[in-house]
């Protein structure tokens, strides 16, 4: 057997993720005492596969067929079955994106596989695999326990360290059997909302809620990422996108985008448990309200009761010292 893990990239790139996942997929091969076989589909450049290897992605699988540039959910679910049984594969691993919410499911219908979307840490027990993940919108954890000889992953971001385990990347093509039929769906153009840093890849989040007023006034939370650096973007809750006080690619929340960054700054927000649903797995929240009992409070590791408009320019002041 062996572990597969699939790397998605972004534009031919990787991102901080992708190496949680090898660090991730390399200790499960550790557990089961085989070796990981990482898969990359679409167009990236020897130079930017031979970044895994730094966390141990000694054997790499590369599919850079143009057909795959954009994703198919229907044929890249094809693919990833065809590598996992080429390499024997029993245990697949994801990182928890909207591609493997789509590809995932089809590669554990193709494969019998147990699916465990959303997990936080290494299995706790190989055979039968016991594996945590968030459950109920991240507020409590579920054991799960997969009893199929096939078993597939999704790994949460930002729940796993990076581990440097150098290894020296073979590069291997591989050419799949597809055909039109397994396109049946695909994307023929993507247009990006913004080129902004998006609020699920940055690693500080300045959010805004109700309690900053205005669209002009919400704009100091602009003003505060900017102080902090590139690592940095703004977000915002639910109502403040509806108001179109901020654009809606900002929302986070149970129906916005889930969010799990090293530091989040929760400024005029009330904390609903909406909201909470999609950035309590930040490391550290740290929340400012005129509001000494609003619910935010018992979820951030640092409270401000006062003036966001007096506490704000306070922080980019001593941002900027900094
Ligand atoms: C099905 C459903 C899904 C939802 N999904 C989401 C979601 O994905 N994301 C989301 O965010 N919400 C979501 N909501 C909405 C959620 O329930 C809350 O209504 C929303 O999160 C509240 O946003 P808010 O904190 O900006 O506003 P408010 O609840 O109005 O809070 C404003 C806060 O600002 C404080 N404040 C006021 N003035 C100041 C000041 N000068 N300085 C500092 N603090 C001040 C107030 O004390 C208050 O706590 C959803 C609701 C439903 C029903």
């Amino acid at each position: 057997m062996s572990v597969l893990v699939y790397t998605e990239n972004w534009d031919g790139k990787f991102k901080k993720l992708s190496f949680e996942l090898v660090s991730y997929a390399n200790e499960i091969a550790k557990m089961y005492g085989t070796n990981l076989v990482t898969l990359s589909i679409g167009d990236v450049s020897d130079d930017e596969i031979k970044t895994l290897g730094k966390y141990g992605a000694s054997k790499v699988i590369n599919v850079n067929d143009a057909k795959f540039n954009t994703l198919s959910s229907q044929a890249y679910a094809k693919v990833i079955s065809q590598v996992a049984d080429k390499e024997s594969a029993n245990v697949l691993v994801f990182a928890n994106t909207y591609t493997a919410r789509a590809v995932a499911p089809r590669v554990a219908v193709r494969m019998e596989a147990g699916l465990v979307p959303g997990v936080v840490a290494l299995p706790t027990v190989t055979e039968p695999m016991l594996v945590t993940k968030k459950a109920y919108s991240g507020k409590a954890f579920a054991d799960v326990e997969v009893a199929s000889t096939n078993k597939i992953l999704t790994l949460n971001q930002n729940s796993f360290k990076l581990i440097e385990a150098e290894a020296d990347v073979t590069i291997e093509t591989f050419t799949p059997e597809v055909s039109d039929a397994d396109f049946k769906a695909k994307s023929v153009e993507i247009q990006k909302a913004s080129d902004k840093l998006d609020v699920v890849d940055a690693e500080i989040l300045v959010s805004g809620g109700r309690g900053l007023k205005s669209a002009e006034r919400i704009a100091v939370i602009d003003e505060m990422a900017a102080a902090i650096g590139p690592n940095c973007t703004t977000a915002c809750t639910k109502p403040v996108s509806d108001l179109d006080w901020r654009p809606h690619y900002e929302h986070v929340g149970q129906t916005g985008k889930v969010v799990a960054p090293n530091l989040y700054f929760a400024l005029g927000i009330s904390g609903a448990i909406q909201h909470l649903a999609g950035i309590n797995s930040s490391k550290i929240i740290v929340a400012v309200n005129t509001d000494k009992d609003a619910p935010i409070f018992e979820a951030a590791d640092y409270g401000i009761i006062g003036d966001a408009f007096e506490v704000i320019p306070k922080l980019i002041e001593a941002i900027k010292e900094l």
